[in-house]
C-alpha cells in the first residue's frame, strides 16, 4: 500500500457538494482506503480571474492501485461529475489532481508526480499541511516552507 494525496477543486454547479461527493467516491475506490481529508477551503481563482471562487480540499489515500490506474480512476470521477475541458484554468465542476504518490517522481506524457504546480499553490499546500504538517514534496522540499512563498494567494478555511 502506498500513501497518495489527491487535490480536489470545484467552482461550478454547487462546488461544495461536488467536493463532498467526490470525497465519498474516493473512499469507494477499489483496493483503496481514504485515511484523511482536510477541511474545505475557499480560494480565489488563479490564472483566469473572471470566474467564481473555488472550493478546495486534499485527501490522503492508502492504495494498492498503481499511479496510472489511480489517475485513470480520478479522471473517471471527474467525468462522472460532468467535467468538460475547454481552456486552461477554465471553471470546472470537479478537478482531481494526483498530487503525491509515495515518494515517486513520475514524468510521463500525461502524468507528472508530484503534480507540476502543487508547490506554488496555497489552495493545495494549506490543506495538505493541515492533514500532514510534516509533508515533504519530493524534489521541492517541505510543504510548510513552500506555503510561506505563496504570499498574496487568498484562501480561507471553511467547516471541517
Ligand atoms: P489543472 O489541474 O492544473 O488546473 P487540468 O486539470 O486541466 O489542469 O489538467 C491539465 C493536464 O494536467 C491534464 O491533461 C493531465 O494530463 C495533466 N496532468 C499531469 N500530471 C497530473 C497529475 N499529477 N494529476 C492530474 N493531472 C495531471
Ligand atoms: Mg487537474
Amino acid at each position: 500500500m502506498t500513501a497518495a494525496y489527491v487535490g480536489l477543486g470545484a467552482n461550478l454547479d454547487g462546488p461544495r457538494r461536488q467536493v463532498l461527493a467526490a470525497l465519498e467516491e474516493l473512499a469507494q475506490l477499489p483496493r483503496t482506503q481514504l485515511t484523511a481529508r482536510s477541511s474545505l477551503y475557499r480560494s480565489a481563482p488563479l490564472g483566469h480571474l473572471e470566474q467564481p471562487e473555488f472550493i478546495n480540499a486534499v485527501a490522503r489515500l492508502e492504495t494498492a492501485l498503481e499511479p496510472e490506474a489511480l489517475w485513470a480512476a480520478l479522471q473517471a470521477i471527474e467525468r462522472a461529475h460532468g467535467r468538460e475541458r475547454t481552456f486552461r484554468d477554465a471553471p470546472r465542476t470537479l478537478d482531481l489532481d494526483l498530487l503525491l504518490y509515495g515518494e515517486a517522481r513520475i514524468a510521463s506524457p500525461a502524468l507528472t508526480v508530484p503534480h507540476p504546480r502543487l508547490h506554488e499553490r496555497a489552495f493545495v499546500l494549506l490543506p495538505l499541511t493541515e492533514i500532514d504538517p510534516q509533508a515533504q514534496i519530493p524534489g521541492y522540499g517541505r510543504a510548510h516552507t513552500l506555503l510561506g512563498r505563496c504570499a498574496g494567494q487568498v484562501i480561507e478555511r471553511l467547516s471541517s
